[in-house]
């Protein structure tokens, strides 16, 4: 997605140990209209596979998911990432290791939002090692839901994340991909839209 990556170019900041950080449109202050574009993308790619719900994990994944989840018609599940007490009953883990803060949490999402006949889409900021991803594939499987796919904003493709989920033959979309950083710029590879 050429805007996406223009952004990036643009504002993307690459900090030290293959980390890229783009806290002016996506991961802290959050730029609606390109978000709504994203989404758009995400649910053209998708439109015709009968998604029914979009999901993603709290936080940084709900901006481009709700944009999707418009686009689609159908409504959008964040997983949690903290026990909550008023989640009461039916509730779906995984443990899930966070590349960026380096700690394992549980994951959750009540299990009344997912039901069986449910197809859904996968959205997330960042594509890493796919540790998030997994996660969500395992609390929707615990649902007997099915993944029609996973719809990535920045995937970094020097890491493992993508040959973990086709291994897992789930289909990966990422808007934008990076080969490389090279002297703190940022080097794309053909995007999947
Ligand atoms: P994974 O689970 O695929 O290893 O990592 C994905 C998660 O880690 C994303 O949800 C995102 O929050 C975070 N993440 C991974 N790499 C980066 C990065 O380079 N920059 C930022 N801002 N977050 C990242």
């Amino acid at each position: 997605m050429k805007l996406l990556e223009e952004r990036i170019l643009k504002d993307g900041n690459v900090l030290g140990e293959g980390i890229l950080k783009v806290d002016s449109f996506l991961t802290h202050q959050v730029d609606f209209e390109l978000m709504q574009e994203i989404g758009k993308v995400f649910a053209e790619k998708y439109k015709d596979v009968g998604i029914t719900k979009v999901v993603t994990i709290e936080a940084s994944g709900i901006a481009p998911a709700i944009y999707a989840a418009q686009a689609l018609n159908v409504p959008m599940i964040f997983a949690k990432k903290h026990k909550n007490i008023t989640m009461t009953e039916g509730i779906l883990t995984a443990e899930v290791y966070s590349f960026t803060k380096q700690v394992t949490s549980t994951v959750s999402i009540a299990g009344k939002f997912l039901q069986e006949d449910d197809v859904v889409l996968i959205v997330d900021d960042f594509l890493a090692n796919g540790q998030a991803a997994k996660g969500l594939l395992e609390i929707i499987q615990q649902a007997g839901a099915t993944v029609a796919g996973v719809g990535i904003v920045i995937e970094k493709s020097f890491q493992t994340g993508r040959a973990l989920l086709e291994e897992a033959g789930v289909p990966v979309t990422s808007l934008a991909r990076i080969q490389e950083f090279k002297d703190n710029t940022v080097v794309f590879t053909e995007a999947d839209a």
